[in-house]
C-alpha cells in the first residue's frame, strides 16, 4: 500500500481529504504516496480544536510547559535516524545533512526549554508614591506557521517550539512536497505529553493557507518560502489584522578579498553552494572575486572539485549532493543555466546532463559553475535555488559592497579575508540581515534571531531567539496602587507621578 498522509488534529491523524497530491522520492523519481490537501472546513476544524485547547494550555505553568519540551527533545533525539531518513526520502538532501537540520531545529527546542526565564517581564517599584509598575508577556492565542520544502523539520522547529512554549496553540502548514517529517514531529509532541489540540498539522495548498490568513481566530502567521508568496502572506495576513513575519527568497554573495586563504575559501564555497544541491535560503550562489587574479585562481581551484562532486541517493554513504526536490524544479534550474549561457556567461562546469547510474529517473543534475557573470544577467538577478555558483568579477572592495547592496535580496552574505579592517567595514556597510566573516553560512544560533533584510523578509521581527518570543507574545503593562495611596477626590488631568 502506498503512503497516505493526512493531517494531525487534536492529537491524532485524520481521515484523508477529498483532494490529494502525489509525494515523490526524488532520488528514485518515483511517486511514494499521496498527501491530503485540506478543505476550508478541515482547516476551520483544526483552528476550532486549537482554540478550544488554548486556555488550559496557557494556564499551565511555563515550567510545566518547558518540562514537556525537555521530554520532546529526548524523543526527537531517539528518533533522529527515522526522521532524517524521512527528510532524505522526500527532500533528497544527504542523510548527514538531514541529521544536521534536525540538530539545528532541536537547538530552538533547547532555547524554548528556557521559557520560564524568557517570559519574565520588567518590574519597577515605586514609579510614583505607593505605585508599582510591571509588564507581563502573554500568549496571542491560536497562531499558524507555513513552511517551505527545503527544511521540512528545521523551519517548522523555528516556529512551534517557541510559539507553544509561550502558551499559544499552533497550526502548522508544511510544504506539500515533504510532509512526512512534520507529521511525525507533531506526533512525538503528543508522546512527550503535549495536550491534544495544542499542536496541529494541516497539509494543503493555497486553499488551506488562505483560511489561516483570513480566519478571525488565528492571531499570527509565521511564513518561510519564496518572496512572491511571502509578500502575499504578509499583505493578506496584515489586511486581516494578524501579526505576520514572512521570510522570503535570497541571493547570497560571498566577497572574496585578494588576501583570503584560497584553500579555505574554496572549501567554504563548495559546501555553501552545492550542499543540499543549493536548495538552501542561505546557500552562497554568487562569489564576488576582488580582482581578476583572485577570480582566475578561484575558477581553477573550483572546477575540478565541482566536476568531482559525489552525487547520488542521499541514503547511500559518502554522497555530497542528492537530487533536486522535483522534476519541475530540476527543469527550472536547468532552464536558468540555459539562460545564463544565452546571455553570455562562461559556463566552466556544465552539470545539466549529469545522471546517476542505476537512478536514471531521479531528479539529479551535476554542479554548475559560471564565470564572468554580470549584474544584468538573469542568473545573477534571480534566485536559482539549485547547484549553480556564479562568479562575478569586481575591481575592488567598494565595487563589491555596492553590488551586494544593490541586490533586491538581503538574506545572508559573507566576506573571506585576513584583513580585519576590511571585515569590519563590510559588517558595517553591508545591507544584509545575516553576515559571516570567514563563515560561509552564517545561520544564527537559536538564542539569536534569524532573518534577512530588503525583500528577504516582510515584517519587523525575525525568527526564533528573542524576536521569536516577542513575536508570539503580547506585552501588558500593569500599574498598581493600593487603597492607602488613593486620592479621596476625582482627578481630571492626565495622571502624572508626583
Ligand atoms: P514556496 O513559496 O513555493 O512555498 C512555501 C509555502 O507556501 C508552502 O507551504 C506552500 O504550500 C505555500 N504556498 C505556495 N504557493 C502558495 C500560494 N499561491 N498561496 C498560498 N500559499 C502558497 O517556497 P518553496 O519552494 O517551498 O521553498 C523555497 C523558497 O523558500 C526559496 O525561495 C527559499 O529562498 C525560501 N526560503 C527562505 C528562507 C528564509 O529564511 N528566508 C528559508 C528557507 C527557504
Amino acid at each position: 500500500m502506498t503512503l497516505q498522509l493526512t493531517h494531525f488534529v487534536n492529537g491524532q491523524r485524520t481521515a484523508p481529504s477529498s483532494r490529494t497530491q502525489a509525494i515523490f522520492e526524488p532520488a528514485l523519481g518515483e511517486e511514494r504516496g499521496q498527501v491530503s490537501l485540506a478543505s476550508i472546513q478541515e482547516v476551520e476544524h483544526a483552528i476550532a480544536c486549537a482554540k478550544a485547547a488554548q486556555p488550559a494550555w496557557a494556564a499551565m505553568t511555563p515550567l510545566n510547559r518547558a518540562r514537556i519540551l525537555f521530554k520532546y527533545k529526548a524523543l526527537v533525539e531517539a528518533h533522529a535516524d527515522e526522521l532524517a531518513e524521512l527528510i532524505t526520502r522526500e527532500h533528497g538532501k544527504v542523510f548527514d545533512d538531514a541529521k544536521g537540520e534536525l540538530t539545528r531545529g532541536l537547538e530552538v527546542v533547547e532555547f524554548a526549554c528556557g521559557i520560564p526565564h524568557l517570559l519574565k517581564g520588567e518590574h519597577t517599584e515605586q514609579v510614583g508614591g505607593g505605585v508599582d509598575a510591571w509588564s507581563v508577556n502573554q500568549p496571542l492565542g491560536v497562531v499558524a506557521g507555513i513552511a517551505p520544502f527545503n527544511f521540512p523539520a528545521m523551519v517548522p522547529m523555528w516556529m512551534f517550539p517557541i510559539a507553544i512554549a509561550c502558551g499559544n496553540t499552533f497550526i502548522m502548514k508544511p510544504s506539500e512536497k515533504d510532509p512526512s517529517v512534520p507529521l511525525r514531529l507533531a506526533e512525538l509532541l503528543t508522546e512527550a505529553g503535549l495536550p491534544d489540540g495544542v499542536m496541529n498539522v494541516v497539509n494543503g495548498d493555497k486553499e488551506a493557507v488562505d483560511v489561516l490568513l483570513t480566519h478571525p481566530d488565528v492571531q499570527a502567521v509565521s511564513f518561510v518560502g519564496s518572496t512572491p508568496i511571502a509578500e502575499y502572506i504578509y499583505s493578506t495576513g496584515c489586511a486581516h489584522g494578524k501579526r505576520v513575519q514572512a521570510l522570503g527568497g535570497a541571493k547570497n554573495h560571498m566577497l572574496v578579498m585578494p588576501d583570503a586563504d584560497l584553500g579555505q575559501t574554496v572549501n567554504a564555497l563548495m559546501g555553501a553552494a552545492y550542499g543540499s544541491a543549493g536548495e538552501r535560503c542561505m546557500a552562497i550562489s554568487v562569489a564576488v572575486a576582488v580582482g581578476d587574479e583572485v577570480a582566475d585562481k578561484l575558477v581553477a581551484a573550483l572546477k575540478p572539485k565541482v566536476e568531482a562532486l559525489k552525487i547520488g541517493n542521499g541514503l547511500s554513504a559518502g554522497m555530497e549532493m542528492g537530487p533536486l526536490v522535483s522534476a519541475a524544479h530540476l527543469s527550472k534550474v536547468k532552464g536558468f543555466v540555459d539562460q545564463g549561457v544565452k546571455e553570455g556567461a562562461t559556463l566552466v562546469v556544465d552539470g545539466r546532463e549529469v545522471s546517476v547510474a542505476g537512478l536514471e529517473s531521479g531528479f539529479f543534475m551535476g554542479g554548475c559553475l559560471f564565470d564572468k557573470v554580470t549584474a544584468a544577467m538573469t542568473i545573477y538577478q534571480e534566485e536559482i535555488f539549485g547547484p549553480v555558483l556564479c562568479i562575478v568579477r569586481v575591481p575592488d572592495f567598494a565595487t563589491g559592497v555596492k553590488l551586494i547592496n544593490a541586490h533586491e535580496y538581503g538574506n545572508g552574505t559573507a566576506i573571506f579575508t585576513r584583513d580585519g579592517d576590511a571585515a569590519r567595514q563590510f559588517c558595517n556597510e553591508i545591507q544584509v540581515g545575516m553576515v559571516g566573516v570567514n563563515v560561509p553560512i552564517p545561520v544564527p544560533m537559536a538564542f539569536h534571531s534569524f532573518g534577512g533584510w530588503k525583500r528577504s523578509l516582510f515584517g519587523p521581527l525575525h525568527m526564533h531567539g528573542p524576536d521569536g518570543v516577542r513575536f508570539y507574545t503580547k506585552r501588558k503593562a500593569i500599574t498598581s496602587r493600593w487603597p492607602t495611596g488613593l486620592r479621596a477626590d476625582a482627578e481630571f488631568t492626565i495622571p502624572t507621578m508626583k
